[in-house]
């Protein structure tokens, strides 16, 4: 693959995200609806009050009545029930290191089904170390298949070049000089040097077999020169320390983790099982796209957290995306939520926070709205022949209580400590 082949990955992987984007927007605001009927309700209420306390009394009394009926029902607390909760809950989320950039990304999260996650860089370190460097060929020695390694590496951004990049250096053996190099997103790098083209690539991206035993758990990346593997080096990525912990608050909330890897079979296995969770490995961004997409039409809630270029589109198309703080830009642009820290133990932070904001909401539904039920009735003068009636005055004392409390509880919204702070 050449420059345009990168260019052309880029701009399906732009599609996919603008896709995703498109599609229509999530379950309109509650509330919203909610102050409609309110006032519906009220409107009606409010009438029939009218005329019934026209017949039985006069018509002053009628209108004393109506106008606490339209005062009390007055949607004000309602309008900043949920912003206030959102307001709370987003500046909260910020200081435990996420930074939620869908508002309604909390409540969709708070019944998620499945999380896929991403494995380099998301559940592990993505910090590589060198365990093998293997020869197919007696053209050159070890020592020059990590020259080229090396050299080669100098194109690349990828965590694993600076792994190798160090790992040479270690060993004093100075990299090859490349003339050209360039990057092949998903796979590896391609580049010329001494009239020769070498690519480093994965091993779903040689598609061949390879003659050698591979460390468990490690990632493989195979050296190929003219269609022919000439080395390959195995590296070893470990897990970050909230991993574990992660993976046990998930099935705890009922969550259902699955690991998806752009890395081979063997590397996806060992993290796997070190986790205990179930896992697809070769994932190509198409096909990480692809499992978010069937995932959603079984029906399920899905939310997807990754941090590279690969795991953009299925950030976008999940229905909660969660991008890695110290991912590439293209899978912050196209996530809903930012762990700033880069720690997978703050996507507990995150359900905790998500199942807090939607039951303050709730409470806030009713302290906003709910109280009606009983409020309006009264306004109206249904207990009036027991001698229990509301003035105005009362009714909008009532009304802007209303309103403090729905404040005051959305303040109170709080997480719990965390004790490795
Ligand atoms: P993931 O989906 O787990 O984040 P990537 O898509 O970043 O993985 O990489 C997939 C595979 O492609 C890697 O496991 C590796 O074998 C290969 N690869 C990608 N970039 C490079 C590189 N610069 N050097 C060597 N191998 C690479
Ligand atoms: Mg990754």
């Amino acid at each position: 693959m050449n420059e345009t082949g990168d260019q052309s990955f880029i701009s399906q992987v732009q599609n996919l995200i603008s896709q995703a984007q498109s599609q229509p927007s999530r379950a309109e605001n509650i509330a919203q609806k909610v102050a409609g009927w309110l006032f519906y309700i009220a409107v009606i209420v409010a009438l029939i009050a009218f005329v019934t306390w026209m017949v039985i009394e006069d018509v002053p009394t009628a209108v004393i009545f109506t106008i606490t009926t339209l005062v009390i029902a007055c949607p004000h607390a309602l309008g900043l029930a949920i912003p206030l909760v959102t307001a709370r809950s987003t500046s909260l989320g910020a200081s435990r290191g996420l930074l939620v950039k869908d508002r309604q990304a909390l409540e969709i999260a708070q019944d998620a089904d499945v999380m896929i996650l991403d494995k380099t860089g998301t559940l592990t370190t993505g910090e590589f170390k060198v365990l093998d460097v293997e020869l197919f060929n007696n053209k050159y020695n070890k020592e020059e298949i990590i020259a080229l390694l090396a050299g080669i590496e100098g194109g690349s951004s990828h965590p694993i070049a600076q792994s190798i990049i160090s790992f040479a250096k270690q060993q004093g053996i100075s990299p090859v000089s490349f003339d050209s190099i360039d990057v092949i997103s998903g796979a590896g790098v391609e580049g010329k040097a001494k009239g020769h083209s070498y690519q480093l690539i994965s091993q779903k991206a040689y598609g061949r077999n390879l003659d050698m035993d591979i460390p468990k758990g490690a990632t493989l990346s195979v050296l190929v020169e003219n269609d022919d593997a000439i080395g390959a080096v195995a590296l070893g990525d470990e897990l970050k320390p909230t991993s574990k912990e992660l993976i046990k608050v998930l099935k705890k909330n009922n969550i259902e983790p699955i690991m998806a890897t752009g890395d081979n079979e063997k590397a996806a296995q060992g993290a796997a099982e070190d986790l205990g969770i179930e896992y697809r490995s070769n994932q190509s961004p198409q096909d990480k796209y692809e499992l978010v997409k069937t995932l959603k039409e079984e029906g399920k809630k899905v939310i997807m957290v990754g941090d590279g270029v690969n795991d953009a589109p299925s950030l976008a198309l999940a229905d909660v995306g969660i991008a890695v703080g110290a991912g590439t830009q293209v899978a912050l642009d196209s996530a809903d939520v930012i762990l700033t820290q880069s720690d997978p133990g703050d996507i507990e932070s995150f359900i905790e926070l998500a199942h807090k904001t939607t039951r303050k909401m709730k409470q806030n539904l009713f302290w906003g709205a709910g109280y009606n039920i009983i409020a309006i009735p009264l306004a109206a003068g249904i207990l009036a022949p027991i001698g229990i009636k509301l003035s105005p005055a009362l009714g909008a004392i009532l009304m802007s209580v209303s309103t403090v409390i729905v404040a005051i509880n959305a303040i109170l919204l709080s997480l719990d400590p965390k004790n490795n702070g």
